[in-house]
């Protein structure tokens, strides 16, 4: 048996063990779907090299002249908690200060993607990127700052909606006026996730 046709079979005795019918209607398709989803969508970034896709350019002259700190923001972030199986959810500002080595956009989203992609726990999803781009662009300094919402906290334990705010600095943007600069740029600390969405 191949690895998806496994993988419905587990979800189907699953089904079995919390006490439903598999075989009812409106769970006949559900392994299908559950083992697709868990395969090809949310650990689908165990099979990709954060090497492959962030791509920088070399900045020119002038740039390295007068260039200072960059700061994207509200990068979507979507995750599975690797304790409990279910999401976490909310937005990475990535800061740094380039060297010679600058990125655009989409890259940052698609580096967050990989490394989300898989099963985490904020803190380290958090240092991963943070540590991938000081490595791979080596920045004068960068910050990478999450804030994400736990379903698990949710649906479960204390059935609140637990906010929590990450960061990792390193480099120029570890020191304590840079930090704050960012930071303040950054604008974090609304709860803007819970005006934005389910929550509204
Ligand atoms: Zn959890």
């Amino acid at each position: 048996m191949d690895k998806f046709e496994r993988v419905k079979e587990i979800v189907r005795e699953l089904l079995e063990l919390i006490g439903e019918d598999p075989s009812r209607e409106g769970l006949v398709d559900t392994p299908d779907r559950v083992a697709r989803m868990w395969l090809h969508e949310l650990t689908s970034g165990y099979g990709v090299d954060p090497n492959d896709v962030l791509k920088y350019f070399q900045a020119d002259k002038d740039y390295e002249r007068h260039g200072d700190l960059i700061i994207v923001k509200d990068i979507p972030l979507r995750s599975i908690c690797e304790h409990h199986l279910l999401p976490f959810f909310g937005y990475v500002h990535i800061a740094y200060v380039p060297n010679d080595k600058i990125v655009g956009f989409s890259k940052f989203a698609r580096l967050v993607d990989v490394f989300s992609r898989r099963l985490q726990i904020q803190e380290r999803l958090t240092e991963n990127i943070a540590d991938f781009i000081y490595r791979k662009l080596t920045p004068k300094g960068v910050m990478v700052v999450m804030e994400a919402y736990h379903t698990c906290t949710i649906v479960r334990g204390v059935k609140e909606p637990m906010y929590m705010i990450t960061r990792s600095a390193k480099g120029t943007l570890s020191d304590e006026i840079s930090r704050i600069e960012a930071l303040t740029l950054m604008g974090l600390g609304k709860g803007r996730i819970f005006a934005d969405t389910a929550y509204r």
